[in-house]
């Protein structure tokens, strides 16, 4: 099978991944559930553990020493993730992963709606028969908060079909976005397809209404370039765990002037000015909307984290994920009885393969077994060292569009090989065979 060899070098950074050496079931791992989480390389478990072991203290408020240095540690990891993604740092809020950050939108809009709290509240009031517009291809993270959000308001929420071939509509997403729409939600990357989703032109449409963009980076970030305000878009969310970095930490990117005036969702500590008994006031961003105490060892991990991704290089991450997914797309529509979702050669006819196109991807691809249930087949790989998910992967509108109710995903990322690739092919085209 052919593939440009890597451009990275791989026995260097799979030294760095502790948990990459282990054995499953007496087999070598070949970890291909990136897209659920990432491993860490000892990078990231070093900086935590270094945080916890000589700069723990709470920050923002102590005046002693310790708190000081963890305050600009906290402060510096901020620049750093900020960076990651062409961001300032007063435009990254933490949060404590892309759920959070995405129910934070859809609360603090909701807010806005009821007037509590809003600084400029005009852009984000929603009301009776206003519209959200999603995509068909949303993770429920970005599904259930626009539900609850349009039951809140009296809002309508429409969407944005896929295609046969994974693709958006965007014929139907240019009439389905319109005067009445007030916020336009989609993934950058989906999480079952694999597929770069055209959010240029998402945003391109809804600016042209005066809708509020928000997007889903969480399966882009740990694998593409992202410039964030170059995108345009209004607000963004990744999650730490699947960036290399550690659980319970995401960021919220939001324009400045989006921020600034949207009103809180959570209150309480750290997020104000002055309080008295009958009301408070509330600091600018990104504070306003970090009430509580928050994750300080994670954020510093996973400023570790996305260092470790910039020295790599992303240009270079996305390039070798590219060709595994390549490697992957090629060897599985070779097995029988395999149907991949989102598979350019299925479909509307607007593409016709992988990578020649213009559909970009990143290094997943989800696919059904003809006749064997996707446990079974998640099953069967286990028992050969091969870790890849299976389920709905919390999206199953977009599983009963491709008739289905679970499928099997086998996600790259950095550290994977095309030897992990090989073994995963391998394993796949002995399933059919056992359960036939
Ligand atoms: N959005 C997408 C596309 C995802 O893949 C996931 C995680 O699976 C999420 C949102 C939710 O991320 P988290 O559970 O880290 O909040």
């Amino acid at each position: 099978m052919s593939s440009p060899a890597s451009v990275l070098d791989l026995a260097a950074i799979r030294a760095d991944f502790p948990l990459l050496a282990e054995q499953v079931n007496g087999q070598p791992l070949v970890y291909l559930d990136s897209g659920a989480t990432s491993q860490k390389p000892q990078a990231v478990i070093d900086a935590e553990v270094a945080f916890l072991t000589r700069s723990n203290a709470a920050v923002h408020r102590g005046a002693h020493t310790l708190a000081a240095e963890a305050t600009e540690l906290f402060e510096d990891a901020r620049a750093a993730v900020a960076g990651f993604v062409g961001a300032q740092p007063e435009q990254l809020v933490w949060t404590s992963g892309a759920t959070a950050g995405l129910n934070l939108v859809a609360y603090a809009i909701g807010n806005a709606s009821v007037g509590r709290g809003a600084p400029a509240s005009a852009r984000f009031a929603l009301g009776q028969g206003d519209e959200i517009v999603i995509t068909e291809t949303e993770h429920h993270a970005n599904l259930i908060p626009w539900q609850e959000l349009a039951a809140r308001t009296g809002a309508v929420l429409r969407h944005i079909p896929v295609r046969d071939d994974g693709t958006l509509d965007l014929e139907v997403a240019a009439s389905v976005i319109g005067e009445r729409t007030r916020i336009v939600a989609f993934t950058h990357v989906s999480n079952v397809l694999g597929i770069v989703n055209p959010v240029g032109e998402l945003i391109a449409l809804a600016q042209k209404v005066g809708a509020v963009t928000v997007m889903d980076a969480c399966q882009s970030a740990p694998h593409l370039p992202l410039d964030l305000p170059a995108l345009g878009v209004d607000l963004a969310v990744f999650s730490g765990h699947k960036m290399l970095g550690p659980y319970a930490i995401g960021g919220l990117y939001g324009r400045s002037d989006v921020l600034e005036a949207l009103p809180p969702f959570l209150t309480g500590g750290s997020m104000i000015t002055t309080v008295t008994l009958e009301k408070a006031d509330y600091l600018p961003p990104p504070q306003r909307f970090e009430a509580g105490t928050q994750p300080v060892s994670q954020a510093v991990a996973l400023a570790a984290a996305v260092r470790y991704l910039d020295a790599v290089g992303m240009p270079a991450v996305h390039a070798h994920e590219k060709a595994l997914e390549q490697r992957m797309g090629e060897g599985l529509r070779s097995i029988p009885g395999i149907r991949l979702l989102g598979d350019p050669s299925t479909g509307s006819g607007t593409t016709t393969g992988s990578g020649a196109t213009g559909v970009e991807r990143v290094g997943l691809w989800a696919f059904d077994v003809d006749g064997v249930h996707a446990h079974d087949v998640g099953q069967f790989l286990d028992a050969r060292g091969v870790a890849v998910r299976v389920g709905h992967h919390c999206a199953q509108p977009l599983h009963r569009r491709f008739g289905l109710t679970a499928s099997v995903r086998a996600s790259a990322a950095v550290y994977n090989t095309e030897a992990d690739v090989d073994t995963f092919l391998d394993a796949v085209s002995g399933v059919r065979a056992f359960f036939g």
